[in-house]
């Protein structure tokens, strides 16, 4: 498609002025910048003029290639925009499987419907209030736009994605979880081993957007807005060849994922991440909250922290179902009926990087008839609506292969476990007793856990599988309005800045809803898409 200038003829590179002023700094620094925020918040120096080998020009510059980045660019592109997308990594990036919206015509077609405004509810609730209903709101009207565009896409022959439902949903009697959440199998990256989903609609994203003449350069991190007479006009990004700036006339999109790599920046407004001892995000390095700093810089604000947190208890054994969790001193320390998100953070406040989740050789029955009461990752396992999820043939395989890695113990009786597990094993006698008394009389008498779910833990052999939590994501980010413009202190747009993904607030608030599992993906999705297309109307 023929390249375009919205920018004006006026704008030589030389009436471009750079918004590092040391005055306007102090201004930013004062009202949105917390002074007990560490070295991170810092403005390096600008970049020399005379260091700027290229000047590009475009409609819109998308900083960071991932799930929100890409589907903007390419949902500005299809409106007819020129877009440049600056990613800081080798490649586009992509990872994890569930992408979860509030419906699709491939779900209404199964049957599968859900109530907005019962999730809309239950979201806000589980957030603690502290999120942005308008932002809810916008995905629960939008996702399934978004979502139908991306089946569209993924399923042409040249990609030749098939779409299937998650149906691995815990299902408590107080949070529970619902039918929303998208993978893609088949698909050229799932074909190369990558795992089916995200991979295939990013994949297909980028390739859709070079066709509309989308121009993605790569190893180019931005590391400076562009303002002038008061509106973001571009990017300067660090390239092999020196740096370049790019101008957009239209706006710049930070897309830049999540603060997670920033040890300093997670210190101050994720201090859980910091004490996690496993960050699974690739590509490793890249998510360093640039986005949340330039926007910073440029009179942003951050949402209030500290930010929620996509966690996982999986950073060593794969599963850990629901019976007795206990700790390196040997005592039970919650109810294990929860999802994964609970899990992860009753540990994570407990300063814990691993437990031990015990089972015993009752497993192969106790397990599939727990599920029914619970389940949800890492308790139950992935799987379509029409196949069975966890099977004990399965659970027999990743067994096997925790006790070859160390992850999983066995033993004949409860004092060897112990010592396998290297834990108190009078401690872990006693508690185990009061566990199995409570389980025979039905009733939880130390955290209340529901009694179909209380199985006693007497027949050998024993097994102690190790887990704990894992960060994906810090889902936290700057202050946007239902546009994804960017918003000061005070609640003013910055002109000509958007956010989109992990670098946008307002999502979640205090903790990282499982209600709709893949729903991090699927609001980076959504409100990518309904940046792309609002831009090609401005
Ligand atoms: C192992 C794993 C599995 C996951 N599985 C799921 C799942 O199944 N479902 C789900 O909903 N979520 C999942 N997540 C979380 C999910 O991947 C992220 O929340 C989501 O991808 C965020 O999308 P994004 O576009 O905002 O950011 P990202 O996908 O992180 O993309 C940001 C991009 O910006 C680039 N970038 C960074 N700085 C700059 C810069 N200065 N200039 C230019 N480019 C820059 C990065 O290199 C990156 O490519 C998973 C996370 C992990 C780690």
């Amino acid at each position: 498609m023929p390249f375009q200038n919205n920018f004006g003829s006026g704008s030589s590179p030389g009436a471009v002025s750079v918004i590092y002023c040391e005055k306007m700094q102090e201004a930013i620094r004062m009202s949105n910048i917390d002074p007990r925020w560490g070295a991170w918040t810092k403005q390096p120096d600008p970049v020399p003029r005379d260091q700027i080998v290229k000047e590009l020009r475009c409609d819109v510059a998308v900083l960071g290639a991932g799930i929100a980045g890409t589907a903007c660019a390419l949902r500005a592109a299809q409106s007819g925009l020129s877009v440049t997308v600056l990613e800081k990594a080798g490649s586009w990036s992509a990872r994890g499987g569930n992408i979860g919206v509030i419906g699709s015509a491939y779900m209404d077609a199964r049957g599968y419907r859900n109530d907005p405004e019962k999730i809309a509810r239950e979201w806000i609730a589980r957030c603690g209030n502290r999120c942005d209903e308008e932002l809810v709101w916008l995905y629960l009207n939008r996702s399934r736009d978004a979502m139908d565009w991306l089946i569209d896409i993924v399923t042409r022959p040249e990609y030749g994605a098939r779409p299937e439902l998650q149906a691995c949903l815990y299902a408590g009697d107080t949070y529970y979880e619902v039918f929303g959440s998208h993978r893609f199998f088949d698909g050229p990256m799932a074909k190369k081993g990558m795992r089916p989903g995200a991979a295939d609609a990013v994949y297909a994203m980028v390739t859709e957007a070079e066709k509309l003449g989308v121009r993605f350069l790569y190893r180019s991190p931005a590391v400076e807005l562009v303002r002038e007479d008061g509106r973001i006009r571009g990017a300067v990004a660090r390239t092999d060849e020196g740096y370049i700036r790019v101008l957009a006339g239209k706006g710049v999109v930070l897309a830049t994922g999540d603060i997670g790599g920033s040890p300093e920046m997670c210190e101050d407004l994720a201090p859980l991440a910091v004490r996690c001892g496993v960050n699974l995000y690739t590509p490793k390095g890249c998510n360093t909250g640039d986005g949340h700093r330039l926007g910073l810089w440029a009179g942003g604000a951050l949402e209030d922290g500290p930010f929620p947190m996509v966690l996982h208890p999986q950073a060593y054994f794969f599963a850990n179902y629901c019976f007795l969790f206990v700790d390196g001193n040997g005592k039970r320390f919650m109810n294990e009926d929860n999802y994964i998100q609970g899990k992860s953070i009753a540990m994570l406040r407990r300063n814990m990087t691993s437990a031990w989740s015990i089972i015993d050789g009752n497993w192969r029955e106790t397990v599939p008839a727990s599920i029914r009461y619970g389940g949800g990752i890492f308790w139950d396992l992935d799987h379509a609506p029409d196949e069975p999820g966890f099977t004990p043939e399965i659970g027999e395989k990743m067994l096997e292969g925790g006790l070859r890695s160390g992850k999983v113990v066995t033993a004949d009786t409860p004092e060897a476990l112990a010592e396998a597990m290297g834990i108190p094993a009078d401690t872990f006698a006693a508690t185990l007793k009061r566990y199995n008394t409570d389980a025979h009389a039905g009733r939880d008498t130390q955290f209340g856990k529901r009694r179909e779910l209380l199985f006693p833990l007497e027949k050998p052999p024993f097994y102690g599988l190790k887990f704990g939590p894992a960060v994906l994501a810090v889902v936290g980010g700057l202050k946007v309005g239902t546009d994804m413009g960017v918003r000061d202190e005070n609640g003013a747009a910055i002109p000509g800045l958007y956010a989109v993904g992990n670098a946008a607030g307002g999502r979640y608030g205090v903790d990282y809803p499982m209600l709709i599992p893949g729903n991090s993906h699927g609001t980076a999705l959504t409100f990518g898409y309904v940046l792309g297309e609002q831009l090609g109307r401005s």
